[in-house]
């Protein structure tokens, strides 16, 4: 509009003089006296310098006009350039606070495990002798709370890992039946108490195997299950596992927890996926919970392409669903009958055999002697890596017999448990190493494994994982109880 009017102007300022000019010529030719010359020029001229002058004043203007709207400009981009750069640092500043909060959270979650190592190992201690029934009460509700407490930690650390981007998901080929019986393993005892009937069904994945990420994904029904266990008082609660679509390479499932429990109202149902969102604090007294539970769970559906659904009828109950697509490997005969070695639960086995603990961690160090002198084992304790390597360099030096095993703290002061593994590695002696840590997520495990080592306990372990642990790696006295070597 602006450049239409300025074009007009400059069009008629042009055409103007030229008008007047050729009327002024024509009165010339017509009328050709010399006064009537003088005084057409005269207003030729006059008329000449009007236009000019308003030539003149349009162009000032327009000059003024463009300077005007260029400042403008100018000023527009400079503030927006403030603006983004605002932004940009304002971004970045978010960005450096969510890592550090991340990392933080992971670090916390890291710490809180070494002093919960303790806490069970001196309870399982104390439960291994003979006292008076109170006090094991006592103690096996403090092992419960610990449970309740651990869940809590790995909580914190799954939303600090999806936080930061850093949660990754396996892709290994699992058994869908196998992972369903450790769910309902799981929630079976909770649901039993509760008097709630507990139905699972899945149709069956003929001769196909998922690839997929099953801890995650048994981390996510174990989650949508204890849930509908909790907020459910009478009836049941029901997992269903159906096959929507399977092509010769993938097998599309729909996964489905109902339960006959308490509901959600229209209004709840919004902020449940909301970290630490719980409906009610009255219901979060009665039934306790983070309220991050189903903020993971929605994360890592969608991790694997899936989309995390609620139906719910206050007062008549839940139903969460999401679909997933696998793809799919074929299972031989063999693995058809193959059974995965689980984790029984066994005797206390005995041993005779010498550890070497390299741990910093003083309430560590003494937990672990006590749990390992009670299945006939002796300990030498190194404080940090490198008193651990000249331990053992000092005894092949002196061509003495070596450990039967090494535990291996990760974190500890002069020398941590990577290098040191490392090194004792490097001296060949044959002894196996076992990485004793907070860090379990499979990335750290990728680590250890890499460096060398032999395994890893994840802290906090309970005995039972421990004797699985020596078990492998160390052979049971004869009289001993052990059944579940694997
Ligand atoms: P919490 O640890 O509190 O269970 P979640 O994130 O798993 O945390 O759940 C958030 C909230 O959603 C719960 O506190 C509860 O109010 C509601 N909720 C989740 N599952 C159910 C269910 N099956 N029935 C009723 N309410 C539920």
């Amino acid at each position: 509009m602006r450049k239409t009017k300025f074009l007009f102007n400059r069009v008629l300022v042009l055409i103007l003089p030229l008008f007047l000019f050729l009327s002024c010529g024509g009165a010339q030719s017509s009328v050709s006296s010399d006064l009537f010359d003088t005084q057409a020029l005269i207003v030729f001229i006059i008329l000449l310098m009007c236009v000019l002058v308003i030539l003149s004043f349009l162009l000032i203007k327009s000059y003024f006009g463009k300077k005007k709207i260029e400042e403008a400009a100018k000023k527009r981009t400079s503030e927006l350039d403030k603006t983004k750069s605002d932004l940009d640092t304002a971004l970045a500043n978010s960005n450096a606070a969510n890592a550090a909060r991340s990392a933080f959270l992971a670090n916390m979650s890291n710490e809180l495990r070494t002093p919960m190592n303790s806490i069970i190992g001196f309870a399982e201690l104390a439960l291994d002798v003979k006292i008076p029934p109170k006090t094991r009460d006592y103690i096996d509700k403090i092992l419960l709370n610990t449970e309740w407490l651990f869940q809590i930690i790995n909580d914190i650390f799954d939303i600090s890992k999806i936080e930061s981007g850093k949660m990754e998901l396996d892709k290994i080929p699992f058994s869908l039946q196998e992972l369903l019986e450790s769910c309902r393993a799981f929630v079976i005892p909770k649901a039993v108490e509760k008097g709630i009937m507990l139905h699972f069904y899945a149709e069956p994945s003929a001769g196909k195997m998922p690839l997929g990420d099953p801890a995650r994904l048994r981390q996510v029904l174990v989650n949508l299950l204890s849930n509908a266990v909790k907020f459910t008082n009478t009836g049941m609660v029901k997992l269903s596992v159906s096959i929507i679509s399977k092509t010769e390479k993938t097998l599309s499932m729909h996964f489905e927890v109902k339960d006959s429990g308490i509901g959600i109202t229209s209004e709840q149902i919004g902020k449940i996926f909301e970290p630490f969102a719980q409906v009610d604090s009255g219901i979060t007294r009665q039934f306790g919970g983070t309220g991050l539970g189903l903020a993971i769970t929605r994360n890592i559906v969608e991790m694997m392409n899936g989309k995390l659904l609620v139906e719910s009828v206050h007062g008549v109950g839940s139903k969460f669903s999401f679909d997933l697509l696998f793809e799919t490997i074929e299972i031989t005969e063999e693995e058809k009958t193959e059974k995965k070695p689980v984790l029984a639960e066994i005797d206390k086995p005995s041993f005779e055999a010498e550890i070497l603990l390299c741990e910093d961690n003083a309430m560590n160090q003494l937990v672990l002697c006590e749990h390992l002198a009670r299945v006939g084992i002796k300990t030498v304790v190194a404080e940090n890596g490198r008193v651990g390597v000249d331990i053992i360099s000092e005894r092949l030096r002196k061509g003495q017999k070596q450990f039967d095993l090494v535990f291996m703290d990760m974190h500890m002061p002069v020398m941590d448990g990577l290098e040191a593994a490392a090194e004792i590695i490097k001296l060949n002696v044959g002894v196996p190493v076992i990485a004793l840590t907070a860090n379990i997520m499979s990335d750290d495990m990728e680590i250890y494994k890499d460096s060398g080592m032999n395994d890893c306990l994840g802290k906090p372990f309970s005995s039972q994982e421990l004797w699985h642990c020596l078990l492998k790696y160390l052979t049971p006295l004869e009289n001993s109880n052990d059944m579940a070597k694997s």
